[in-house]
């Protein structure tokens, strides 16, 4: 067997390219555009990628996008006035503090002050808990909808199947696991106590990798056929590699998402629909 390689760039254009046709409709229907409000704060190189790329992506969706560019020496104090501010501009349907903020300002102060009706990250506890809860989440965390999204895509068969996720992160591992627990999945999260993680990983037929140690996980892990999913990036010698040993893994996974272009290109394309549901909840197009 080798495994058929899922490929995320193609399909996050594809979403796009939807995404794009649903603004022209709501706009063509007399109704303002989303828009999407981002604060970078801070000298990270990676993060001024992250949000040129977003910030281009939303354009070319329709989507209106406003860049705040704090200073880096901002105080936790400043930049909690700032976003408080764009929270209560009425033109506003989403905001996003771009990760990770300068070591002097407190980050979970500065995310408070975003309201769960304006949370293009989908990171806030009010609509982490509806996820929790079971309930349709307007949004959630772009990341794990892009794993969701990848699994629908591909046709897959969730409900009912053995889902293993690897990291428990509040933004990729613990809300993903929700998100299959809620399409009917049996869900082990597995984290770095886990023992025997290979035999664990082994009984899953959607295995996710979202933990960040390269090529950690090989063929050892994998039940034929199954369904794998590689979240890690981390860069090494100026290229991005992910958790996922694809040598070792292709001839024995039924799917494979690569890095790149397998999960990354989706969590954009998740970002831009968390604001499309944002502004047609604002806009009581749709019921939150
Ligand atoms: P975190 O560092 O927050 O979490 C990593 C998780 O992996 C933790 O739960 C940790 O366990 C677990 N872990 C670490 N080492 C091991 C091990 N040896 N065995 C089993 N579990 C282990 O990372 P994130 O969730 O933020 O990100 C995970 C990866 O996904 C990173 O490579 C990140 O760069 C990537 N990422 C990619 C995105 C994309 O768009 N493609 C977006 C977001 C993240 P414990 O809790 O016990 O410490």
């Amino acid at each position: 067997m080798t495994a058929t390689i899922v490929d995320g760039k193609t399909v996050a254009a594809e979403l796009r390219e939807e995404l794009a046709a649903q603004v022209t409709a709501m706009t063509s229907d007399g109704i303002a555009a989303p828009s999407l409000s981002v604060v970078l704060c801070g000298d990270d190189p990676a993060s001024a990628i992250y949000v040129r790329n977003k910030g281009r992506a939303a354009e070319r969706a329709g989507v209106r996008f406003t860049l705040h560019r704090p200073p880096a020496e901002s105080t936790t104090d400043e930049l909690a006035a700032l976003v408080r501010s764009i929270d209560a501009d009425e033109s506003v349907d989403g905001i996003l503090v771009q990760l990770p903020l300068p070591a002097q300002i407190d980050e979970d102060t500065v995310m408070a002050c975003i309201s769960p009706e304006k949370d293009a990250d989908g990171f806030h506890p009010y609509n982490f808990g509806r996820l929790a809860e079971g309930h349709p989440a307007v949004v959630a965390p772009g990341t794990p909808l892009g794993c969701m999204e990848l699994l629908r895509r591909s046709g897959v068969t969730v409900r009912g199947s053995r889902a293993v996720v690897v990291g428990r992160s509040a933004i990729v591992g613990r809300p993903l696991a929700l998100m299959l627990v809620n399409a009917d999945a049996t869900v082990t999260i597995c984290h770095s106590r886990t023992r025997d993680l290979a035999s664990v990983c082994k009984e899953a037929d959607i295995l996710v990798a979202a933990i960040g140690r390269p090529r950690m996980i090989d063929a050892s892990y994998v039940k034929p056929g199954a369904f794998v999913i590689d979240v890690g990036t981390t860069p090494q010698d100026g290229v991005v590699v992910g958790d996922v040993d694809r040598e070792s893994v292709e001839p024995v996974a039924g799917w494979l998402t690569p890095v790149p272009g397998g999960v990354g290109p989706m969590t954009i394309a998740m970002l831009l629909r968390n604001t499309l549901a944002l502004a047609r909840a604002r806009r009581a197009l749709v019921q939150v």
